[in-house]
């Protein structure tokens, strides 16, 4: 004859069953999280090589490619518009010829594709931690089954709300929308969402490899 379980047992087996399929969802939760971490400091170069490292800055790519001087610095200054008061500009503004490509800082995830007064059309691309933020883009912003696009025909740029892109990555062009006084890319950074001046962190891109290319 079968024993049947008495109810502490009962409850033995259900702690220990619980504790299993607890475990069983914490080794899932640990693989997605160990699959998924790594990717915002991941990128891949032109020739789909792996630069895998948390604390280096080799996957990170120069946000234009026909750069003609840094036209204003991030912090506060006075207004472009010529008003008196004093702004806070929360990024870095990149001279560069209209119509000059801009490249994907570093690989992640478009979280906005832009169109306001301010940013004209731009981007949010999230890497991690950090969001890099791409304004004043030639092109427009269409909306199609509920999804935003930016759309450069003449660039040959067509960027989806959600896509992943790699560093480095061609994801507009250099233009005047919104608020410009002249063709440049305002590249602006945030770190865990506090805004962060982008020329420390090239600075920390190109003293690295300059130390890479001394050794
Ligand atoms: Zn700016």
């Amino acid at each position: 004859m079968k024993r049947k379980l008495s109810p502490i047992s009962q409850q033995k087996n259900l702690t220990a069953i619980a504790k299993m399929l607890f475990l069983a969802v914490m080794t899932v939760v640990a693989v997605v999280l160990l699959q998924w971490q790594p990717e915002p400091v991941v990128a891949q170069d032109d020739n789909g090589v792996q630069i895998a490292t948390g604390s280096s800055w080799q996957g990170a790519s120069f946000p234009v490619e026909d750069f003609r001087g840094y036209s204003s610095p991030f912090g506060y200054r006075i207004s472009p518009t010529g008003q008196a008061t004093r702004e806070f500009h929360s990024g870095l503004d990149i001279a560069a010829p209209m119509g000059s490509f801009i490249r994907n800082w570093w690989s992640g995830k478009v979280v906005e594709v832009v169109n306001d007064d301010r940013c004209g059309v731009g981007l949010v691309v999230e890497s991690g931690y950090w969001d890099h933020i791409y304004c004043h883009m030639l092109g427009d912003v269409n909306s199609a089954s509920g999804q935003d696009y930016l759309i450069d025909r003449e660039g040959g740029v067509l960027i989806r709300n959600g896509q992943y892109l790699p560093a480095g990555a061609r994801i507009g062009r250099v233009g005047m929308s919104g608020r410009a006084t002249g063709p440049h890319l305002h590249w602006g950074m945030r770190y865990n969402g506090e805004w962060y001046d982008p020329a420390l962190v090239l600075r920390a891109m190109y003293g690295e490899q300059s130390q890479v290319s001394q050794n």
